[in-house]
């Protein structure tokens, strides 16, 4: 079936140059249409670098495509988050009793991989192809490139063409299509921390880095170059917001004020602040995910999520493993997966979406709490001792494969439980072996 099956796909970021590799592997035809030009023919140094936080999902997925060993090449192990408070100081919060670690990527480079590797396993990129029009019916689609136009027909289209998703709008369109979108109030903004004068990196490289102020945060993580991208959630509006920083100089009374350790290391503050956009960021929510079985969204395109779990690429290469192990390993009609497929994905779709915007209170707010630290500390201890029964929402989240939609259940009840213990403590060390086993009988015991 896989070699007559033509399979197009729109979109040729994350989720589609990586599917792209998956299919053509299993020798699929695939064809990739991107809007923008070829990433790979940018020259180096243009552009800003951005990165993103690489988790166990998106390495499965990179596993499984064969290219992990690629990836790592450019990846920076980060051991945990590296708190800064507002008078400079600096505290490192592991993310894991094991040895595992979150790793920043270059999203350029990442991208620039999965493409070329595509290429090389024989799927076709067609760069500066606009999906303009779609007829759902005869699953047929629109590219435009230049002024020209081409009306394609697919065996199998799929939407991988991010949060404002044309496959979507198209879908949108339809009878009983459920779809909702949602902008927080904060925005954000890239900054770098450049490398030091003797060409190395200016803080600690193995680390995200938090600057938690409450209402808002500043991170960083490394690159190759041995700079730092910065990010700046910040409210769009309101006495604190980016509508109030309009002057160098209130910008730079912010800084000092919440900030002072980072503004020591940002020379072109001011510059790359005034230059580079303010974004949106949007969490998008819809079902179904296909229109008659022979189409389906993916990626951002099906669940854009705010990047405070560090999810969203992750789970997008989720989403192209289990579609590509489900496409190669069942022997059912291709409509008929892509309904499994959507049935099965969209609750953890979901739960994820929420993850997502419950952690950015941890990260701006909670990593500071005396009471919320102590409380992770006794949960280190209960995974450190029962690894089989207490693992961490933390890492269920980024270091396991279990659905999403499990350990967002699996946390509200380990939530629920630690409230109560913590009523009882106020920190880590009053508790001794017994409290440890009976917090592990409560769980047992609630748990359906
Ligand atoms: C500030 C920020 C930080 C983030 N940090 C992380 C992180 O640390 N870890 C993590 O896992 N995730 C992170 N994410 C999320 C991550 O960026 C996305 O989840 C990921 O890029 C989704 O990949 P995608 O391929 O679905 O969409 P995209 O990467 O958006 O790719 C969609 C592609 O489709 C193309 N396209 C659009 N319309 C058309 C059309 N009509 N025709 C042809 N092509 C089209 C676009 O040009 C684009 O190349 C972050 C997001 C943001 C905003």
């Amino acid at each position: 079936m896989n070699n007559s099956t033509h399979i197009d796909i729109l979109g040729a970021g994350l989720a589609g140059s990586l599917l792209g590799l998956l299919l053509a592997q299993q020798d699929y035809r695939v064809k990739v249409y991107e809007k923008r030009s070829d990433p790979r023919m940018q020259m180096v140094g243009e552009g800003r670098s951005i990165n993103l936080a690489l988790s166990h999902r998106g390495w499965a997925a990179l596993n499984q495509a064969g290219i992990a060993d690629v990836v790592q090449e450019i990846a920076i192990p980060m051991r945990g988050r590296m708190i800064h408070s507002e008078k400079g100081g600096t505290l490192l919060q592991p993310y894991s009793i094991k040895d595992e670690n979150i790793y920043s990527v270059s999203r350029s480079a990442l991208n620039n991989i999965l493409i070329s590797q595509a290429e090389k396993k024989g799927a076709k990129f067609y760069f500066e192809h606009s999906c303009e029009e779609i007829q759902l019916e005869e699953n047929s689609f629109v590219v435009k490139h230049a002024s020209d136009t081409n009306t394609l027909r697919s065996d199998l289209l799929i939407g991988a063409d991010g949060a404002f998703s044309a496959l979507r709008s198209h879908l949108q369109r339809t009878a009983r299509f459920n779809y909702s979108q949602y902008y927080i109030e904060h925005a954000y903004k890239e900054l770098t921390i450049p490398p030091t004068a003797a060409g190395d990196f200016a803080m600690e490289p193995n680390a995200l880095h938090i600057w938690p102020r409450g209402g808002f945060m500043l991170i960083a993580l490394p690159n190759l170059d041995k700079s730092f991208t910065c990010t700046l959630f910040y409210p769009y509006e309101g006495a604190q917001s980016f509508a109030n920083l309009q002057t160098p100089e209130h910008l730079q009374s912010f800084f000092k004020e919440y900030f002072p350790d980072a503004l020591a290391l940002m020379p072109k503050l001011a510059e790359e602040f005034f230059t580079n956009p303010t974004s949106d960021l949007i969490t998008v929510s819809c079902f179904p995910w296909t229109y008659n079985g022979k189409q389906v969204l993916l990626g951002d395109a099906a669940h854009a999520i705010v990047p405070f779990y560090g999810q969203g690429m992750n789970a997008a290469f989720e989403d192209c493993r289990i579609l590509t192990d489900m496409l190669v390993e069942q022997e059912e009609k291709i409509a008929d997966i892509i309904y499994r497929f959507q049935q099965n994905r969209k609750p953890d779709a979901d739960a994820i979406a929420e993850l997502a915007l419950q952690n950015f209170v941890e990260m701006r707010d909670l990593v500071t709490d005396k009471a919320f630290v102590e409380r992770k500390k006794v949960e280190k201890e209960l995974y450190r001792r029962f690894p089989d029964n207490w693992e961490p929402l933390y890492n269920m989240v980024t270091f396991s494969h279990r659905p999403y939609s499990e350990a967002l259940q699996q946390g509200i009840l380990q939530d629920s439980i630690m409230k109560e213990v913590m009523k009882k403590y106020e920190n880590a060390e009053q508790l001794n072996n017994k409290d440890y086993e009976s917090i592990i009988a409560l769980l047992k015991q609630r748990q359906p």
